[in-house]
């Protein structure tokens, strides 16, 4: 094994590198919680937040992983015994419908391939024919980080309405959030469920909800046991920019930082850095000759591109060969795409010479691995960056 030299590729669509900025904003003195410094910054991040969420509601931060924030949404929105509706999009799509069960949440799955996102008509025939209303929430992936296949959110809120539902709308933004746009108020999402480590370039460790007013007024007649993820004693809190119980003070401080950066850069041009970086990864894509996981152009990607292998191929050997040899880590396949599929993961805090160094790695990869595909990829990304580098 060569001896490592330089930085680590760490291309999995998430957790994400960490800027340096952001690292040494975290890297501090630990404060008291519960003093008038830590008030400003919690008040200030808690405010921050709501800017890329796009909400005038609140936003509540928990110690935890995006998996926590699933659970603190339907627990507090939730009765035992409701009914919620959900799509197999992927992997990310039946670990929240487990936990909605082992919640004592009733789920109507809707099956899915794992190559395509929701479909808004689907989405309106179920909850016309609902005629009971008996269906208290939809609950979408935004972002299918197993298969790189975005929803489109706006479309499934015009769905909800046309079938004039009270359903609540709950949306996973853990790997949308910071990378693709997302409009909390003006899709009319009721809870969005997020997390630190994709899109807002932080370490993991802060689980979030952005909560509007009709999810708050669910909370009240919601009767599923919560204690740590209750709303109500975080919002109190959080009102004077305190927490209920030990908050992640140090991530606290990155994530000031990371918000700054988000904001520097404007929003709008963060996500057009990520559909360029996902645009040059598929030229890529295509020009080895390999099969995009995502079907459906609308619903592509800019966070991550799901490649499948020819059959035959193990796509977590390659991956252990493109980590061996070249020190880059890619996603592997999740659920049933494991072994079949790896991801390039292209979000965050990276530029054009971050992903075409990644590319280069997956070609190289590709050609020792002996996979039946052509060369070629490297330049079809690279003369797009080009062609695209005046912003
Ligand atoms: N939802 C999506 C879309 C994800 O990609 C992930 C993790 O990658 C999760 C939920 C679960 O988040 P965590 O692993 O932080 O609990």
């Amino acid at each position: 094994m060569p001896a490592k030299a330089g930085r680590h590729f760490l291309q999995i669509p998430g957790p994400t590198n960490v800027p340096d900025r952001v690292l040494r904003a975290m890297d501090r003195p630990i404060v008291d919680h519960r003093g008038p410094a830590f008030a400003k910054l919690g008040l200030r991040v808690l405010s921050r937040l709501k800017g890329i969420f796009k909400t005038n509601g609140h936003v509540v931060i928990y110690p935890s992983s995006g998996t926590g924030a699933w659970e603190a949404a339907l627990t507090n929105t939730l009765s035992p015994g409701d009914r919620v509706l959900m799509f197999e999009t992927g992997q990310f799509a039946v670990l929240w419908r487990d936990l909605a069960l082992r919640l004592g949440v009733e789920v109507d799955f809707v099956a899915g391939d794992w190559r395509r996102g929701v479909d808004p008509s689907i989405v309106e025939q179920r909850l016309a024919q609902d005629r009971a209303h008996r269906l208290k929430a939809v609950c979408v992936v935004h972002n299918e980080t197993s298969t790189g296949v975005a929803s489109r959110i706006g479309e499934i809120r015009a769905a909800i309405d046309r079938a004039g539902h009270p359903a609540l709308l709950m949306v996973d933004t853990v790997s949308s959030l910071g990378s693709i746009d997302y409009r909390h108020d003006e899709w009319g999402v009721d809870v969005a469920v997020s997390c630190s480590q994709k899109g807002l370039m932080l370490p993991p460790g802060l689980g979030l909800n952005a909560i509007g007013q009709k999810a708050l007024d669910a909370a009240k007649a919601a009767r599923l046991p919560k204690s740590y993820w209750d709303w109500q004693p975080m919002l109190k809190a959080n009102a004077d920019g305190f927490f209920p119980y030990t908050p992640a003070t140090n991530l606290l401080y990155g994530l000031d930082e990371a918000l700054a950066m988000l904001e520097e850069e404007g929003l709008d041009r963060v996500f057009a850095r990520h559909d360029r970086f996902a645009e040059a990864t598929r030229r890529a894509v295509a020009a080895w000759g390999l099969e995009n996981v995502c079907l459906e152009a609308k619903e592509y990607s800019s966070v991550l591109t799901a490649v499948l292998l020819p059959e035959g191929h193990d796509a977590d050997r390659l991956r252990k060969l493109v980590l061996d040899r070249f020190d880059l880590s890619l996603g592997t396949g999740l659920g049933k795409l494991q072994g079949k599929a790896f991801r390039i993961g292209h979000l965050g805090d990276l530029n054009d010479l971050t992903l075409a160094g990644a590319l280069c790695g997956v070609e190289m990869g590709l050609g020792l691995a002996g996979v039946a595909c052509q060369k070629g990829g490297v330049d079809a990304a690279l003369r797009y960056l080009g062609e695209t580098s005046g912003g």
